[in-house]
């Protein structure tokens, strides 16, 4: 798999997966076909950089779900690149360090709209487009034209390739769902059962719970 990697295409799902649901996975399946990913990696962030001042569930929990949600999936893996290494969870380290293991596999980094939206706010956007090709979701909601005119904007200022993915739309936030676990309502058809299961068993997202 190692050799196989070198040469073909990789997909990065990146994420705070806080947690992870069945939106995150129908497009990470949708871009692997797409765009004929040999694998998809799924990097659950330590420390997102964009939400140090929240709170967040401790990242082996987070990880623990991304392993229960992609096991199944014979080209899904989740990864600890970012988990093993102090502060802040840089996209652009991350990419750093893959195209250093896989030097000549064809990066993908798998984002959503919003996030694409403020790429220009993340640390070394530059060398970040310069080290994969970028592949933006777009959900239910989305101002696709503007998503588009950004686009076209980071494409005039920088080289790089943005392409838009067609999935099948899945209107499921992370934070709906802990907002549902707080209020008691079910996670059923959301997120995978592992996942749920894995929820209730550890008493995450429930209100008045100590951070877990
Ligand atoms: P997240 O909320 O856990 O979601 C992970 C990805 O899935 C996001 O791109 C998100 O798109 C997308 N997504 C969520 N729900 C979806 C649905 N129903 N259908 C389709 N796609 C869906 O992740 P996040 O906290 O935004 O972080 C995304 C990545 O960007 C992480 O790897 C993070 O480290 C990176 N990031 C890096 C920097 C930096 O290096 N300075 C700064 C900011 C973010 P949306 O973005 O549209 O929610």
């Amino acid at each position: 798999m190692q050799q196989l990697l070198d040469t073909c295409r990789l997909g990065i799902m990146g994420g705070t997966f806080d947690p992870i649901h069945l939106g995150h996975l129908v497009a990470a399946e949708a871009a692997r076909e797409q765009f004929d990913l040999e694998q998809v990696l799924f990097v659950p962030a330590r420390l997102p950089p964009h939400k140090q001042d929240r709170e967040i569930t401790p990242a082996e929990h987070r990880y623990a779900m991304v392993l229960l949600a992609t096991a199944n999936h014979p080209r899904f893996v989740a990864s600890r690149v970012e988990l093993d290494r102090p502060g802040p969870s840089y996209t652009v380290d991350t990419l750093r360090l893959l195209r250093a293991e896989h030097p000549r596999a064809g990066l993908c980094f798998i984002t959503g709209a919003d996030a694409l939206m403020e790429l220009d706010t993340w640390k070394d956007p530059e060398e970040l487009l310069r080290l994969c090709r970028m592949i933006v979701v777009s959900r239910p909601g989305c101002d696709r034209e503007r998503l588009r005119e950004k686009a076209a904007d980071l494409q005039r200022r920088m080289p790089c390739h943005i392409e838009e993915l067609a999935a099948p739309a899945l209107a499921i936030s992370s934070r709906d769902l802990r907002q549902r676990v707080a209020e008691g309502k079910s996670l059923r058809y959301l997120v995978p059962r592992e996942v749920r299961d894995y929820i209730l068993k550890h008493h995450l997202y429930r209100r008045g719970a100590a951070t877990p």
